[in-house]
């Protein structure tokens, strides 16, 4: 039987993740899932509802009520709603890394990424990835940049997206949300032993694709 490649890709916020992954999958033919998409979408499925995200119980009784996958066009969809423009406000930023640390909410999303991984070849980036959901994945790696740039990056690009935001808005949320998710009980944001840490402050895009590939190339992927 023909084997599945799955690379795992994680990292703290704005770490440049989500850009690296798709070009990867898109150069490989593999599926790009952005799991933190999912968990962006469960957010805001609860703010819709008027649920509050600080509440676990509330937010919890949404589990198996409503479906989060991606559509044809790899968007995002809740209940078959494309919802990729909505997932990116302020306001599931600010509060996603409460439902992120969520236990039952984590397993309910977790079963759907492992489902969407079965037979296919992938690139999944989150920040359990290889810790966790894929934790045979065939290539690791573990993406950091400084506060800073992160902050920096992520502020250009609510710019060109035409988001209100300030850099110091920016800044606040990444430091937050890295708190929070690598102080959560259940699978908090680590790199997994076998990883390989990519420090992407001073590259390019390019750079750190191209880095990716040459080790996936070693490690026979394709
Ligand atoms: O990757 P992105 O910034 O869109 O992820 C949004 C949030 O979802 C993260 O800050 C984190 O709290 C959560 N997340 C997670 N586990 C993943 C992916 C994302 O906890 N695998």
């Amino acid at each position: 039987m023909k084997k599945n490649y799955s690379i795992a890709i994680d990292g703290p916020s704005a770490s440049g993740k989500s850009t690296v992954a798709k070009i990867i999958a898109n150069k490989l033919n593999f599926i790009y899932v952005d799991t933190g998409a999912m968990y962006r979408a469960y957010t805001y499925a609860v703010l819709k509802a008027n649920l509050d995200p600080k509440d676990e119980k509330a937010s919890e009784s949404l589990i198996g009520k409503i479906e989060i996958s991606f559509d044809e066009n790899n968007h995002i969809t809740l209940n078959g709603v494309d919802v990729s423009k909505e997932v990116r406000s302020n306001e599931v930023a600010d509060n996603v890394s409460y439902i992120a640390s969520y236990k039952n909410i984590r397993l309910f999303l977790v079963e759907s990424q492992r489902k969407i991984a079965q037979n296919k070849n992938v690139v999944m980036d989150g920040r359990d990835i290889g810790t966790y959901v894929l934790d045979h994945a065939d290539l690791k790696i573990y993406q950091v940049a400084t506060a800073e740039e992160r902050a920096n990056r992520r502020y250009k690009e609510n710019l060109e997206k035409g988001l209100e935001t300030s850099y110091e808005d920016c800044l606040h949320n990444v430091n937050k949300r890295d708190y929070i998710d690598s102080h959560r009980s259940f699978c908090p944001l680590h790199p997994a032993d076998d990883s390989i840490e990519i420090n992407t402050t001073d590259m390019t895009i390019e750079e750190v694709t191209n880095k990716i590939l040459q080790i996936a190339k070693e490690r026979g992927i394709y």
